[in-house]
């Protein structure tokens, strides 16, 4: 089967690879769309694949065999084969998968939290191909409701439900005002996040024109562009110089999560979501109000079948429709193309929908 693999750092192409059979658990789903996601390219550019290999030991014992590492963790699929043991899947089902991988038995996926799994959970790879391999597929897996479209049900296997935690881990009440620092595709999925959570004042903070743009459509009331305003300085003027309810930092730098430090009020949560990379250790303001004075979370996507049915069910029928993300397409021979087409911003890109 065609996939899209790394074989070096900063380095994918197309491979012919051999067609994963599933093991005890397992399912293969046959791809309908995929994407390439902004971990993707923190994959690709930051981290060796021999580090990879020790973080997810299962690639430990695939990645030898094979000409470099399937990358993708965002599908959509139609099951095509089960493995021994697997009781909610048939052949032939339309199903998605968290990019987050629960084993569903160790004390950490028992706390309901999968993203922190030590029982062997890790992340999806190889969505980015003909056919991918879904780990603990009871856990992980669901099936997909005939009126959500491909494009909806994609998202809600990462960017949608990592940027609705994060108003949600921020305990975000109703009539709340929200600040959201970045609006790549997670911080608009934070500002949808917001806006159907209840939120109030939703300030958006961006200076790529259909960020703003889309940002706009996606819930926020005010944007600022903070290449024309100091960020913190006009949240606390939009504030009666309070600063605001939960500020979310959506992008992974160590200046955004300063400035949503600053942005909050006191007593207020700021809320991480941002994937900082490389970044060796984050720093945040002690000066008054200091961090006593303020909450701090972080989060990555929430994962495991209940969190994908809980998503669907906002697509279904709490009419969210994230789908004007998908900004451009592509055919998965494309896809090395897509990377630098994401990785340099070309063109107001957002999401890729690719597709074999
Ligand atoms: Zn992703
Ligand atoms: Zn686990």
């Amino acid at each position: 089967m065609q996939s899209c693999v790394k074989t070096a750092l900063g380095k994918v192409e197309m491979a012919d690879i051999p067609t994963p059979t599933p093991g005890p658990g397992e399912i293969v789903l046959k791809t309908t769309l995929t994407t390439v996601c902004g971990s993707d390219i923190h994959f690709l550019d930051e981290i060796p694949n021999e580090i990879l290999m020790f973080i997810y030991p299962s690639l430990a014992k695939r990645l030898p065999n094979l000409p470099g590492l399937p990358m993708g963790h965002e599908g959509v699929g139609i099951v095509h084969a089960v493995g021994e043991g697997v009781t909610r899947f048939q052949p032939g089902e339309r199903v998605i998968a968290s990019f987050d991988i629960g084993c569903g038995k160790c004390l950490q996926c028992h706390t309901g939290d999968h993203t922190i799994c030590t029982g062997g959970g890790e992340c999806l790879f190889g969505t980015q191909s003909e056919y991918y391999l879904v780990p603990f597929a009871d856990i992980n897996a669901t099936q997909v409701p005939d009126d959500v479209s491909d494009e909806q049900a994609l998202l809600a296997t990462d960017i949608m439900s990592t940027g609705f935690a994060a108003i949600e881990r921020a305990e975000t009440q109703i009539g709340d005002s929200v600040a959201i620092f970045a609006q790549g595709p997670v911080g608009l999925c934070a500002t949808a996040g917001a806006r159907a959570r209840g939120a109030g004042l939703i300030i958006a903070v961006e200076s790529v024109p259909e960020r703003i743009e889309a940002s706009k459509k996606f819930g926020a009331n005010v944007v600022i562009n903070p290449q024309e305003k100091e960020p913190a300085a006009e949240i606390m003027s939009l504030t009666n110089g309070q600063g605001v309810d939960v500020a979310v930092e959506a992008v992974g730098l160590q200046a955004t999560f300063e400035a949503a430090s600053r942005a909050v009020r006191r007593g207020g949560t700021i809320s991480s979501i941002g994937i900082y990379g490389i970044l060796p250790q984050l720093s945040m303001p002690t000066n008054a109000p200091s961090f006593y004075h303020r909450r701090v979370v972080m989060t990555l996507g929430p994962a495991g079948f209940n969190r994908l049915n809980h998503m669907l069910d906002i697509i279904r029928y709490g009419k969210v429709d994230l789908s004007p993300l998908f900004t451009h397409r592509m055919k998965l021979s494309q896809t090395p193309e897509a990377y630098n087409f994401f990785r340099e911003k070309r063109d107001g890109v957002l999401k890729i929908a690719i597709t074999p």
